[in-house]
C-alpha cells in the first residue's frame, strides 16, 4: 500500500442522536495540501477531531501514516491548531515563547524538561513565524493574527510531517494571513509538509493548496430538515 498521511474509510459519526458525518472517505497523500470547506456546522472541526483521535467513529476506519488510529503513537508527526486558538485574553499567564515551547512537551509548565537545544528550536520557529520581537510578551496581549502565528509555531516546533489547521484566518489581520500562507508555502517547498486546512476563506487559501474538498449532503433535502442530514466529502 502506498503511504497515506491520513486515510478515512467510510466513517460515520454522531453526537448522540445527531448524525453529523456519514460515509466519509478521505485520502491525504504525503506532501499534499488539502483544504476542507463546508457550511457552518457541517462537521469540519468534528472531522479533524476524529482524524486526530479525539472522538471515536461510530463506523469506518481511520489511518494515520498507514497505522490504524487506535495504534498510532507517533503524535510528534502531527501539528494541530484548533479553531479559535487565537482567542486568549489578557489574563492568560504565559509568554509567546512559553506557548510555543509547550508544543514540544504537550503542555505548559514542563519547561524543566527542556534542554538548551529545545529552546534553540523554539526560538528558530518563532523567528520563522516572524514573531521574534514578541517572544517575551504575554500571549494574551497579542493581536488575533499574532496569536494565530504563535499557535502555528507551537504546532511546528516538533517538526511535524502533517499540519492540521482549523480556520486559521478567522480573527486574523490581513498581513498575518499573508504571512501565514507564505510560511505554509515555505514549509511545503522546503520540507514537503502535508497540510489539512479547514477554512471559510477559500479564495485566500486556494493558491496555496493542491486540492479542495467539500462537506456536502448526499441528497438535497428540502426545508429545515436539511440542517440535520449528515455530511459527506465531495471532491472538487
Ligand atoms: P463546523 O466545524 O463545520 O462548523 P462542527 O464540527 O463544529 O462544524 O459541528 C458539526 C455539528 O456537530 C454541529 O451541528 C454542532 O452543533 C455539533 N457539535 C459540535 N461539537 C459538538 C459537541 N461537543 N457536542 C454535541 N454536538 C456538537
Ligand atoms: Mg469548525
Amino acid at each position: 500500500m502506498n503511504e497515506t498521511v491520513l486515510k478515512m474509510d467510510d466513517v460515520d459519526f454522531s453526537f448522540g442522536e445527531q448524525k453529523v458525518l456519514e460515509g466519509i472517505d478521505l485520502n491525504l497523500l504525503p506532501g499534499e495540501r488539502m483544504a476542507l470547506v463546508g457550511p457552518n456546522g457541517s462537521g469540519k472541526s468534528t472531522l479533524l477531531k476524529l482524524a486526530l483521535g479525539a472522538y471515536r467513529p461510530d463506523r469506518g476506519r481511520i489511518f494515520l501514516f498507514n497505522t490504524p488510529l487506535r495504534q498510532f503513537r507517533d503524535w510528534s508527526r502531527i501539528g494541530y491548531v484548533s479553531q479559535k486558538a487565537n482567542s486568549f485574553n489578557q489574563a492568560f499567564p504565559a509568554t509567546l515563547r512559553e506557548v510555543v515551547a509547550s508544543g514540544l512537551y504537550g503542555k505548559l509548565g514542563l519547561f524543566r524538561w527542556m534542554k538548551e537545544r529545545d529552546w534553540h528550536r523554539v526560538d528558530a520557529v518563532i523567528e520563522q513565524a516572524g514573531l521574534a520581537e514578541l517572544a517575551h510578551r504575554n500571549i494574551g496581549e497579542l493581536s488575533g493574527g499574532q496569536q494565530q502565528r504563535a499557535f502555528v509555531a507551537r504546532a511546528l516546533v516538533g517538526d511535524p510531517d502533517l499540519l492540521v489547521l482549523d480556520e486559521p484566518t478567522v480573527g486574523v489581520d490581513a498581513p498575518s494571513v499573508d504571512h501565514l500562507f507564505r510560511l505554509l508555502a515555505d514549509l511545503h517547498r522546503e520540507k514537503g509538509i502535508s497540510l489539512l486546512l479547514v477554512t471559510h476563506d477559500i479564495e485566500t487559501a486556494k493558491p496555496y493548496v493542491d486540492r479542495v474538498v467539500r462537506l456536502n449532503r448526499r441528497i438535497a433535502f428540502p426545508g429545515n430538515d436539511e440542517k440535520r442530514k449528515p455530511m459527506q466529502v465531495v471532491e472538487g
